[in-house]
């Protein structure tokens, strides 16, 4: 399955703190192990559980994945944690050390 495209620089929505996104979230009546799992889980339950919550993720309303996302992208204790906005906690490192690239470029740019 091939993940959504993440869009370069600015951020996904204008205000992800806010909680109205969560409308239609497709991981609503899944058990929260199923996006945070426990601290026992080997790395392959791990991989297993992770690919089946970002399917879950696959399945969010747009908007509702974006903000999502957005929201786990903002530093602090929470974005260390789960699969949101369809990325594991290392992917949204990533993608956080994307963006800064990416924007320090434009700036050099500018
Ligand atoms: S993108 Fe976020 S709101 Fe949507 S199913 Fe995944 S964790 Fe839930």
């Amino acid at each position: 399955m091939r993940p959504r495209a993440i869009p370069r620089g600015s951020p996904l929505v204008a205000d992800p703190t806010r909680w109205e996104w969560a409308e239609g979230a497709a991981c609503a009546g899944h058990p929260w192990e199923l996006f945070y799992g426990h601290d026992t889980e080997t790395g392959a339950d791990r991989d297993e559980r992770e690919a089946t919550a970002k399917q879950v993720c696959e399945g969010c309303p747009l908007n509702t994945w974006k903000a999502c996302l957005e929201r786990a992208l903002i530093p602090g204790p929470k974005d260390q944690h789960g699969v949101q906005g369809g990325h594991t906690p290392e992917e949204r490192i990533q993608i956080r050390h994307n963006r800064q690239r990416h924007n320090a470029k434009q700036r050099r740019a500018a």
